[in-house]
């Protein structure tokens, strides 16, 4: 951690802030610029306190070299971590589309549209049995029943699925149906959640939180990984900021971002992180080329009587489209879907 001082701070107040350094059982390392004095302060095992330190008279900024988090960084492991999914691999050279209805409606809606999205190439099947919805009186999920549709689908066309826990009571029933499960945005730091996904032996694909900084984000995954699970698949879902052309904005710089400073696999929702289907294509050409490894797109057969998520779902037809788009992109990386 460096502690930079005001320019106009005098020796004293460099002296104290020095000695609540050591009373921390840190070192303090003063180096006098010809502006100001910078204090190195090393020792630490664990994320400083700064606010002592921040309180000291003559205190400008307080900068933590170190991240918080240890387990998801690069520093920790510098290799990729590859997820490996029933055979189907997070983090390699495939990028990895998942797709399918935002939920599961009924047997006939699932089957139709995972009958499409399998034959464009699609690898793992999505839908939500448990959905999170902003309005109560909402669609909330067909719960377990969702979950057996799941199973056939699965069985009938030999796609893996992803499906959404929304909270530790149901965590058990979905793990037992899923092969990938979702914690979805509004969950990012449902730390109870979090600590007992890291207790399963499945792999977890964890979305952005809406308005999380990256290292939230890293460390809600740092929660999974701190309970022993490793398989951790972030997903950048899109984040709230003052445009409003769209229901978010998917944060493509995010991407890059994660990966230098985390060796987990991410991929991309240009769905919910655009919440218009005119953009998912764009957006999903834009995510394979920042690096993304794969993405998560809502396919729905019929979007105009979609029971959720209709405007942002895009038809088998622009699926097609997509995947041809973003196989040809990924192959200028060297890379494949
Ligand atoms: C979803 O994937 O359908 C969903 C609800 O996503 P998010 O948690 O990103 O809003
Ligand atoms: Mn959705």
């Amino acid at each position: 951690m460096l502690v930079v001082m005001e320019s106009n701070a005098t020796d004293q107040m460099v002296a104290k802030v020095c000695l609540v350094v050591e009373s921390m059982g840190l070192v303090a390392h003063p180096i006098a610029g010809a502006q100001r004095t910078v204090v190195g302060v090393t020792g630490n095992k664990s994320k400083i306190d700064a606010d002592k330190i921040f309180a000291q008279p003559g205190v400008r900024d307080v900068i933590h070299v170190t991240p918080p988090f240890r387990l998801v960084s690069r520093d920790y492991r510098a290799e990729d971590t590859v997820v490996d999914v029933g055979g189907v691999i997070f983090g390699g050279k495939e990028c990895v589309i998942i797709a399918g209805p935002c939920a599961v409606e009924s047997r006939d809606q699932a089957m139709t549209i995972a009958e499409q999205v399998v034959a464009a190439g699609a690898k793992i099947f999505r839908g939500g049995a448990f959905k999170p919805r902003t309005s109560p009186y909402s669609f909330q999920g067909l719960g377990e029943k969702g979950l057996e549709i799941l199973d056939e689908v699965r069985d009938k066309f030999k796609l893996l699925i992803a499906t959404e826990a929304l909270d530790t009571e149901s965590l058990d029933t979905v793990a037992s149906h899923a092969d990938i499960i979702q914690i979805g945005a509004r969950n990012m730091q449902n730390f109870s959640l979090l600590k007992k996904a890291g207790r399963l032996n499945k792999p977890i694909i964890l979305k952005r939180g809406m308005s999380a900084t990256l290292e939230e984000f890293l460390m809600a995954a740092e929660y999974i990984l701190a309970e022993g699970n490793p398989d951790v698949i972030l997903c950048e879902r899109g984040v709230r900021i003052s445009a409003d052309h769209t229901r978010n904005t998917l944060d493509l710089s995010a991407i890059p971002y994660v990966k230098r400073t985390s060796h987990l696999p991410i991929i991309a929702d240009p769905s919910h992180g655009t919440g218009r289907k005119d953009h998912v294509i764009p957006l999903s050409r834009a995510s394979i080329a920042v690096g993304a490894d794969g993405l998560l797109v809502e396919v729905h057969h019929d979007p105009s009587n979609a029971l959720s998520d209709g405007a942002q779902a895009i038809t088998p037809e622009m699926f097609r489209q997509l995947m041809s788009q973003v196989k040809a992109i990924a192959s200028v990386l060297g890379r494949s879907c």
